[in-house]
C-alpha cells in the first residue's frame, strides 16, 4: 500500500546514503497509526563479560541499508499489509541499570498502548525483562521462543538480581510467562554445575540444547515447538549468542558449536501463524566484529521477524 510507511529504495538514494533507520524506513517518533513499531535499546550496563551491546542497534540500523522489502523464499510483504516504521531508541541511562529497566518498561507501556507489535533491537538480554513486565500487563503471561546459547534463569550474578544472565528466573518468578508454552533452543557450553538447564524444565519450559541441532534441519523441530506455544500470545526472544561465533562472533559470551545463520532463519520461519505480540534480537557488540556481518546477519533476522508477523501476507 502506497500510504505505508516503505523502505527507502537502492533506486532513489544510494544504500550508502541517507538516514541510518533500521532498512531505511522513514523513521517516527510517534507510534500511534503503525501496526508495528521497530525500537533500538542501547544498553549494554547488565553484560557480565564483554560489553558493547550499546552499540547494537546503531552497527545493525548500518547493516540493514541492503534488505529489500519483499522475501524471495516466503513472498512475505510484510511492508504491503502492515504499517512498521523505525521509532528510534529507548533513551536509556548509562550510568543506571535499574533506572534503564524502569526507562524501558515505561516505554513499552506507552508502545503497548498504541496496541503495536514491538520488534526491538538490543542491547544486551537484560531488556527483555522490563519488555516481558510491559507484555504481561497487556497480554497476559506470553509464551516464548527463545534462542540463545545460554538459558539466562541465573538467581543472581554479583549478587545482582537484575542482569543479562537473570531475565528468564525473573520473568518465571514475576509471573511473566505461560511456562508450559515457553521453548529454549541453542543452549550449551559450559555451566556452574551439571545441573544448571534443569530449573528451566523444572519450571515447564522445553529445552533444545544446540547439540540436539547439529547437522540438520530445524524445520520439523519447529513443527513441534509451534504445537507447544500456540494457543495464546508468544514473544520471541533472540539472542544472536545462539548462532554460532563462525557466524556471529560480534557478541559478548560468545561459545563455539552454536547454531548455523540457516537454522536462525528456520526458526524464525517457523514461527509463522503463532500469535506473536513482540519480538527482540539481542546482544550484537559491533566492535567485536569489523567486518560487520554479525550486524548484518542480525539485520537480516529482524526483517525474517517481520516477515512472520500476525497479518503479514505472501505475494503470488
Ligand atoms: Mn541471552
Ligand atoms: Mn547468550
Amino acid at each position: 500500500m502506497s500510504d505505508h510507511p516503505q523502505p527507502l529504495g537502492g533506486n532513489e538514494m544510494p544504500r550508502f546514503g541517507g538516514i541510518a533507520t533500521f532498512m531505511r524506513l522513514p523513521g517516527t517518533t510517534e507510534p500511534s497509526d503503525l501496526d508495528v513499531a521497530v525500537v533500538g535499546v542501547p544498553l549494554d550496563i547488565g553484560t557480565s563479560n564483554r560489553p558493547g551491546a550499546r552499540f547494537g542497534p546503531r552497527g545493525i540500523r548500518t547493516e540493514s541499508v541492503l534488505i529489500r522489502p519483499y522475501n524471495m523464499a516466503t513472498r512475505a510483504a510484510p511492508f504491503d499489509s502492515l504499517r512498521i516504521d523505525d521509532t528510534g531508541d529507548v533513551a536509556t541511562n548509562p550510568f543506571n541499570l535499574l533506572d534503564s529497566v524502569d526507562r524501558i518498561e515505561r516505554r513499552y507501556d506507552q508502545l503497548l498502548a498504541d496496541d503495536v507489535i514491538t520488534v526491538s533491537i538490543g542491547g544486551d538480554h537484560t531488556i527483555v525483562l522490563p519488555i516481558l513486565r510491559a507484555m504481561r500487563r497487556k497480554h497476559g503471561p506470553v509464551g516464548v521462543v527463545h534462542v540463545d546459547a545460554h538459558t539466562d534463569i541465573n538467581d543472581s550474578m554479583f549478587g545482582e538480581q537484575i542482569t543479562h544472565g537473570t531475565p528468564f528466573r525473573r520473568a518465571v518468578e514475576e509471573g511473566l510467562l505461560d511456562c508450559d508454552r515457553v521453548v529454549q533452543i541453542g543452549v550449551r557450553a559450559t555451566g556452574y554445575a551439571a545441573d544448571d538447564f534443569d530449573w528451566s524444565r523444572e519450571q515447564g519450559f522445553r529445552v533444545v540444547q544446540a547439540e540436539e541441532c547439529w547437522h540438520r534441519s530445524l524445520t520439523p523441530l519447529m513443527e513441534e515447538v509451534r504445537e507447544q506455544v500456540a494457543g495464546g500470545p508468544v514473544y520471541l526472544s533472540f539472542d544472536i549468542d545462539g548462532l554460532d561465533p563462525a557466524f556471529a562472533g560480534g557478541t559478548g559470551t560468545p561459545e563455539v558449536g552454536g547454531l548455523t545463520t540457516i537454522q536462525g532463519m528456520e526458526i524464525i520461519r517457523g514461527c509463522a501463524g503463532l500469535d506473536l505480540v513482540g519480538c527482540d534480537l539481542v546482544e550484537v557488540a559491533p566492535a567485536y566484529d569489523p567486518t560487520g556481518n554479525t550486524s548484518l546477519v542480525a539485520a537480516n533476522l529482524l526483517y525474517e521477524m517481520l516477515c512472520v508477523l500476525p497479518g503479514v501476507e505472501s505475494r503470488s
